[in-house]
């Protein structure tokens, strides 16, 4: 079946009653009862499915997490609270019986290298950066700290930068290493990393998956091999997305293949214009020609198919001028966030990646001058109308 149809089937329409509702209904409940005290002992102790209390599982919960798994090919899929929860989860499931060290792409979302630097390495796990799209530099990087666990992006945040997947899922696989997989910015629909040999993916399910800027949520999804330690990790410490949220985050997905459809192409079209435009220096857009890693998007997404992402530097400004070129826009909403419906923009250097030192944004390639915008579903051209008299 293809991504469009599991968009808007999967996971829904599980009986509970003689009637089958078509949507999976909001379960509030945080505990359940059945009709002998003798059922509830062997859904507590795991010999038959069904629902005990709310920390394991929830009806509601449980159609999204199908749903997602089914959107990933995975094995199973936990949905929780927060793309850094997932993050979190993911990485504690890698590394609950690996050795205590992760090989991370230097360009990652901002909180996902606070979360290495703040949380991991205080509590002994250390961290080795590595340019993820240096294949010889990964495969030093790996054979000299033996890591527990690889960590990257399908395309990195914010410059897009394209890893070759395959490759490392390869080298990951060569020291039995995890390969983690932070799938928000390229989504199912061009790239499903367990496919191409990854043992855990992620998602912030806030951007493109929920896509209405009203979802706080995250998402692992899991090979088969770690599908048992996730579940257990999580009935322990807990981590999962509450019904109201699940319920939003379903509903959102029916329509994510229509909406990414058209934000992608509106995307093509914005970046094209932008490239154009003398008040612009540098657009950095995965359909590009002279993209770095060219060769690696061909192979790995689908034919014009180069995800709603544009990051772009605007000529001769700092930090003033940008300001000032973010008050103009009347249309374009400057908020942090991606994915949504509405197209968004955001200054790195102030939002995402304000708590990586300036050192390190610099050794990033992230500018002063430099705005990643996320491109929504509205007329193209409205959205460059807005962008054109805000450049003046
Ligand atoms: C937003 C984002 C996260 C964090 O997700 P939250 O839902 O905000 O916790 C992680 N990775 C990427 C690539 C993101 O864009």
């Amino acid at each position: 079946m293809k991504i469009e149809t599991k968009a808007v089937h999967a996971g829904d329409r599980k009986r509970h009653s003689a009637a089958i509702p078509v949507t999976t209904p909001i379960y509030t409940a945080a505990s359940y009862i059945y009709e002998e005290v003798e059922t509830l002992d062997k859904v507590f102790g795991r010999e038959i499915p069904g629902d005990s209390y709310a920390r394991y599982e929830n009806p509601t919960n449980r159609a999204l997490e199908e749903l997602l798994s089914s959107l990933e090919n995975g094995a199973t899929a936990l949905a929780c609270s927060s793309g850094m929860t997932a993050i979190q989860f993911a990485l504690t499931t890698a590394l609950i019986d690996r050795r205590k060290h992760i090989l991370a792409a230097n360009a990652l979302y901002g909180a996902t290298i606070r979360m290495l630097q703040s949380i991991f390495d205080p509590l002994g796990v250390e961290t080795t950066w590595v340019d993820i799209c240096d294949l010889p530099a990964v495969e030093q990087a790996v054979a000299e700290h033996k890591p527990g666990c690889i960590l990257m992006e399908t395309v990195s945040n914010p410059l897009l930068r394209v890893g070759d997947m395959r490759r490392i899922a390869q080298l990951a696989a060569s020291v039995n290493a995890a390969l983690v997989v932070d799938n928000t910015f390229a989504t199912p629909i061009m790239t499903r990393p367990l496919e191409l040999g990854a043992h855990l993916v992620v998602h912030s399910l806030t951007k493109y998956l929920s896509g209405h800027g009203d979802v706080l949520g995250g998402a692992v999804i899991s090979d088969p091999s770690h599908a048992e330690s996730l579940r257990a990790l999580s009935r322990t410490a807990g981590p999962l997305l509450g019904p109201f949220e699940s319920y939003l985050t379903m509903r959102g997905i029916k329509t994510f293949p229509l909406r990414f459809e058209r934000q992608c192409r509106n995307a093509c079209h914005i970046a094209q214009w932008l490239s154009q435009q003398p008040g612009i220096a540098r657009v950095y857009f995965p359909a590009d020609p002279k993209h770095p890693d060219a060769e690696m998007i061909r192979k790995q997404f689908p034919e014009n198919c180069f995800g709603a992402m544009i990051s772009f530097e605007l000529k001769d400004a700092a930090q003033p001028e940008v300001f000032r070129f973010m008050d103009k826009l009347k249309l374009v909403v400057r908020a942090t966030s991606l994915g949504d419906v509405h197209t968004m923009i955001l200054y790195p250097t102030m939002a995402s990646h304000r708590d990586v030192s300036p050192k390190q944004r610099q050794r990033m390639g992230i500018g002063d001058n430099l705005l990643r915008l996320s491109v929504g579903i509205e007329d193209p051209g409205d959205i460059i109308a807005d962008l054109a008299q805000a450049i003046g």
